[in-house]
């Protein structure tokens, strides 16, 4: 899918109206353009930055019911996140994969009491369950998790879940919706909203590259903007109570050494009283995460020294070698847009997500997480369809498959390419085009050039940062390695995107700063 494409295809539309316009380009945005478009809309999303760019690149990768909101009791959360991870699974089987989990088992109740919590969660999987749980001896859980600290070690508990590449399924949404007639812009910030006798009409924006500046004029307008919610909420409306509370959550990102295997580790009670995975990743190691408050909402916000030695300390009581600072390869922080308890709003919060409509017709969809993306898109469709006179029409994303669907056999995870699905023959083919597109762009990732070209031709890369960031996984994967890389992947993205060398310097100073924050 070509950017150009799609700006041809917004000016296509003139002063037309749209049905439905999008602001926030995360997994809540992209969701909504993917059902709406699926249903037939007249479909605009607008992101201010690049595509994930916000919380939705930075998540623990798990496409989960959420072991935690089981021990909270959260019932109809954990029923409906369970059954979201197995149509995602259907959906998108080149990126959900099926990860085994180990609750280590220290203390005598462990193994009978995680036993039989998993035992439900599996029973609540249903037919769409990744596998039975099961108590492991202490042998077997060595056998899985052999470096795990041994002593005092009783057994472990298997259980099985989703895993995921958040800002690859962004992409393939993206590209999802646009094969459905939608148009989905990068780098267009939504500044203004267009109103006449007090109703929200469209929004005005401007597009990065040229700084031309439109008016959309839509049926219905959704804010999705995660932790920015409340920016829109009050261009709409400056006396808005505030709806947001942010907290953020940190990863650091380790060498496989320190988890060899397939498993992930699950520590179901931190000394803040969270749990803690360290999972398998694109061949390292994500541990996380961490909950802290936040009072500023930063765009690249940037893990606290305390939460990373949090994190160091608590996975270093299960592991035979505690890791230390020196051997994270990258620690990324993310801002989940939590609803705040206090809003006047929560009594209408029965699930994990809230949709508000404002006077003015604003629909505004916050809190979820990525792996409800699609009911809460769902809702959110139903809700413009009630409030902005739609026409009605059924959601047909619960077996709609998502861009590189592979539906000709079983994806073999970890080999080369395997995250592009359908699109992996394309790209080794690009690979062989021109003599070192086939090389790696550095030795200790995972990523070869054809990758850099394949972004900019079909999936809306314009940046350094876009290729290294949310394309490829480079700088949450090694952020040295990325450093080290930007300079040849801003020759590629130049050749391709048919930019100067002035251009490519820009771009990599750019990057540097922002990997800067990505170093322990
Ligand atoms: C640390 C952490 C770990 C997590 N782990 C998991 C997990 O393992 N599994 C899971 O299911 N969920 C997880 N989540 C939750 C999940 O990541 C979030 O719920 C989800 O990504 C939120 O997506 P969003 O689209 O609402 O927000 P965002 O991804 O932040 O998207 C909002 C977008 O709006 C854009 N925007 C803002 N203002 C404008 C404007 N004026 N014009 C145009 N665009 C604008 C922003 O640039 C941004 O890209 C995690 C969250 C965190 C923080």
């Amino acid at each position: 899918m070509k950017r150009e494409q799609m700006i041809r295809a917004l000016e296509a539309m003139g002063g037309q109206q749209w049905d439905i316009v999008i602001i926030g380009g995360g997994a809540t945005g992209l969701g909504v353009a993917v059902d709406a478009a699926s249903r037939g809309f007249k479909t605009l999303l607008l992101e201010r930055y690049d595509f994930a760019k916000g919380t939705s690149s930075r998540s623990t990768k798990l496409v989960h019911g959420g072991v935690r909101y089981l021990q909270q009791g959260n019932i109809k959360l954990v029923t409906e996140a369970l059954h979201e991870r197995g149509i995602l699974r259907k959906n998108a089987p080149h990126l959900v994969k099926n990860q085994s989990f180990i609750v280590p088992n220290y203390k005598w109740w462990e193994g009978p009491y995680y036993g039989i919590g998993l035992k439900v969660y599996d029973w609540m999987s249903g037919s769409l369950g990744l596998g039975p749980s099961k108590l492991l001896s202490k042998e077997e859980t060595l056998q899985l998790a052999p470096t795990l600290d041994a002593e005092g070690l009783r057994g472990g508990v298997l259980y099985h879940d989703g895993q995921f590449d958040d800002a690859r399924l962004a992409i393939n949404l993206a590209q999802t919706a646009a094969q459905c007639g939608g148009v989905l812009l990068n780098y267009c910030r939504v500044d203004g909203l267009l109103k006449a006798g007090g109703k929200i009409v469209g929004v005005e924006m401007e597009e990065e590259g040229s700084g031309k500046r439109y008016a959309i004029h839509a049926k219905a307008v959704i804010n999705a903007t995660g932790v920015f919610t409340d920016r829109i909420l009050q261009l709409d409306d400056p006396a808005s109570e505030p709806l947001i509370a942010p907290s953020q959550g940190v990863h650091i990102v380790l060498d496989k050494e320190f988890l060899p295997g397939e498993a992930a580790i699950m520590v179901p009670h931190t000394d803040d009283g969270r749990v803690l995975f360290a999972v398998p990743w694109h061949g390292k190691i994500i541990i996380g995460t961490t909950d802290t408050l936040v009072k500023e909402i930063q765009e690249e916000p940037r893990p606290l020294p305390e939460e990373i030695d949090f994190i160091l300390r608590q996975i270093g009581r299960y592991l035979t070698k505690a890791p230390d600072r020196k051997d994270i390869r990258s620690t990324f922080a993310g801002l989940r847009p939590l609803v705040k308890s206090s809003s006047k709003r929560t009594a209408e919060l029965s699930r994990d997500h809230l949709i508000t409509v404002s006077d003015s017709g604003l629909i505004t969809i916050t809190g979820g997480k990525w792996t409800t993306y699609r009911r809460m898109a769902e809702d959110t469709v139903n809700t413009a369809i009630a409030r902005s006179g739609l026409t009605e029409r059924e959601c047909k994303t619960a077996t709609l498959s998502i861009h590189g669907a592979d539906t000709t056999g079983a994806t073999v995870f970890d080999t080369p390419l395997y995250y592009y699905g359908s699109d992996g023959p394309a790209i080794r083919a690009l690979a062989g085009l021109k003599s070192g597109w086939g090389d790696l762009l550095h030795p200790r990732l995972p990523y070869i050039k054809a990758e850099i070209i394949w972004a900019a031709q079909e999936e809306w890369c314009e940046t350094v940062e876009d290729a290294l960031s949310r394309r490829t996984r480079a700088l949450l994967l090694d952020a040295h390695a990325a450093i080290e890389c930007a300079p040849a992947v801003a020759a590629l993205l130049a050749d391709a995107l048919k930019k100067d060398d002035r251009w490519q310097q820009e771009q990599v100073e750019a990057f540097k700063k922002v990997a800067a924050g990505y170093l322990a």
